[in-house]
């Protein structure tokens, strides 16, 4: 089943636990240990925390001032789990939009990231979902999605240097198709956090 394009996952708590405490012994850890006797318990919560997402609800508005040009919400924190390593990868996602009929509130802007964020990812899916809500709730002119993020599974394992950032977009409509609408788009998220 799923809602709003996301796999519905339902999490077994019990078998998390005994999953973890099953991992622990596989990674060498002392079994009968004090100190790690409630592990098991605080890993099962914080996975369930970090894979159950909020829902809420899409309040838009009429755009009854007939606005037409970009609005954008820069540098949105968000945090999400790799699929491939179970590590979390973070850093700030920066969306747009041209509206059509309806405008949003700004803040929902961060619930969508929010929303998505908490499944198993990859930064590349997560971008793409959060531009198709955007499209399927709005029918705006255009949307843009540009998500900067690093990646514990590969800046803690030597493969980069910690601190890089992958860079993944979703351009959608004007955004994509109108040169100047990309541009500006493009010159108001792609600044680096130096230039802030
Ligand atoms: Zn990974």
């Amino acid at each position: 089943m799923t809602v709003n394009g996301t796999h519905l996952r339902r999490i077994n708590r019990g078998a998390v636990e005994r999953a973890a405490a099953d991992l622990l012994r596989a990674l060498g850890a002392d079994g009968d240990a004090e100190a790690l006797e409630e592990t098991p318990r605080r890993v099962a919560d914080a996975f369930a925390e970090l894979l159950t997402p909020h829902e809420f609800r899409a309040t838009t508005f009429p755009n009854d001032d007939g606005y037409d040009e970009l609005i954008v919400a820069r540098s949105i924190p968000f945090h999400s789990l790799c699929m491939h390593h179970l590590l979390p990868f973070h850093g700030v996602a920066h969306i747009g939009y041209l509206p059509g009929e309806r405008i949003i509130g700004l803040s929902k802007l961060g619930r969508v990231v929010e929303y998505f964020s908490r499944d198993l990812q990859i930064q590349e899916r997560l971008t793409t979902q959060v531009a198709g809500w955007l499209q399927r709730e709005l029918e705006p002119k255009g949307v843009g999605v540009v998500l900067e993020a690093e990646h514990l599974c590969m800046s803690l394992r030597g493969v980069q240097k910690l601190g890089a950032k992958t860079v993944t977009s979703a351009l959608l409509g004007a955004v994509r198709d109108d040169a100047r609408t990309r541009q500006e788009f493009l010159a108001l998220t792609t600044r680096t956090s130096h230039d802030q």
